[in-house]
């Protein structure tokens, strides 16, 4: 499925079977779950993506092939102290993330921060990526995936877990954690966050009365709107929403110190604020990307939780149809195409 320009719909199209370069594995696509990311692309909203494109950057496959000449370059510096860069044979399931490749020598690449790097590529906007058959990924960027997970409930993991996953640490030990908005990305990060003890306060569209009671069946202490006040100051908050506006609300809505996270690629303007509202040490960040550290200790966590997924299947061929209503916003859970499932 083809994006040959945004704004218009994807093209189903016979292209040439990728050939695995140097380093790289040949993937037979099983199921690609569909990111608002992709949305972004298709909808004008992020800049420069290669075109002509195959979107999609959460991908589980299997490895048909394995590029004749592996990396044989020193270890990324990003992964020590963790697993090194894991290994790929043929027939091996394998995880496909946003974060496709990174140049390994820039400053932000040596002080393990290689979500920064000058050079990055990304899976699915600036190299081809899985609303496809086949695609071709840097071994090194790929990951083995939990058992616990067949190759639908996996793909919802690759971006909206594992981003999801950065955005959550930024926020330390916050006892009070928030969430603006309880899409794919809140959900599983929630799962998580009451795992781990943590007081969980849920923000929905004001009147989105349905959300708010599914968060609280999950477990959260307080779900409302986002024109609400919780009844406890938080110690961090979430924004998953890409509404600017939620930024001032939940700076509001923080204790001293507390912090507000960003975790989106794409927001509409924040308003501005009362100095006031930020003083007191409290923190605004956004979160770039994925490291693949942040991928080992996501997979590593997310089946001992264990993490659940929410997924809605298309064939390939219907993708435009999950992305309008994505756009929509008529999805039940994650949309995930169906490739090749097993
Ligand atoms: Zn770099
Ligand atoms: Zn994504």
């Amino acid at each position: 499925m083809v994006l040959d320009k945004p704004g218009q719909p994807l093209q189903l199209r016979d292209v040439a079977k990728p050939r695995p370069g140097r380093g790289q594995l040949l993937v037979r696509i099983n199921t690609c779950a569909v990111c608002r990311t992709d949305l972004h692309v298709v909808d004008s909203e992020l800049p420069n993506p290669k075109l002509p494109l195959i979107l999609g950057h959460q991908i589980v496959g299997r490895v048909e092939e394995v590029g004749a000449e592996m990396w044989e370059g020193p270890e990324h510096p990003d992964s020590r102290g963790t697993k090194v860069a894991p290994t790929f044979a043929i027939g091996d399931r394998v995880g496909i993330p946003w974060l496709g490749w990174t140049d390994g020598e820039c400053a932000f690449c040596r002080s393990g921060r290689e979500n920064l790097c000058d050079r990055a590529r990304f899976t699915g906007y600036t190299i081809d990526g899985g609303y496809a058959e086949f695609t071709v990924a840097d071994a090194r960027f790929c990951f083995h995936l939990p058992e616990h997970y067949n190759d639908v409930e996996a793909a919802p993991l690759l971006c909206a877990g594992l981003i999801g996953y950065r955005s959550y640490r930024k926020t330390g030990n916050a006892r009070c954690f928030g969430m603006y908005g309880f899409g794919n990305a809140a959900h599983l990060i929630a799962q998580i966050a009451l795992y781990e003890g943590r007081d969980l306060f849920v923000f929905t569209r004001p009147g989105d009365v349905k959300t708010q009671q599914s968060a609280k069946a999950l477990g959260a202490k307080w779900a409302g709107g986002s024109d609400e006040m919780p009844p406890e100051k938080l110690d961090a908050a979430i924004i998953f929403a890409s509404v600017g506006p939620l930024v001032p609300a939940a700076l509001r809505a923080l204790a001293k110190g507390g912090i507000v996270v960003c975790g989106g690629i794409h927001m509409t303007d924040i308003p501005s604020f009362p100095y006031v509202d930020l003083w007191e040490e409290r923190v605004i960040t956004s979160v770039a990307n994925l490291t693949r550290r942040d991928g080992e200790e996501f997979f590593e966590i997310a089946p001992r939780v264990p993490v659940r997924t929410h997924t809605e299947t298309f064939p390939l061929e219907e993708a435009n149809v999950a992305l309008d209503r994505f756009r929509a916003g008529k999805l039940k859970a994650t949309a995930v195409l169906l490739v090749n499932p097993n």
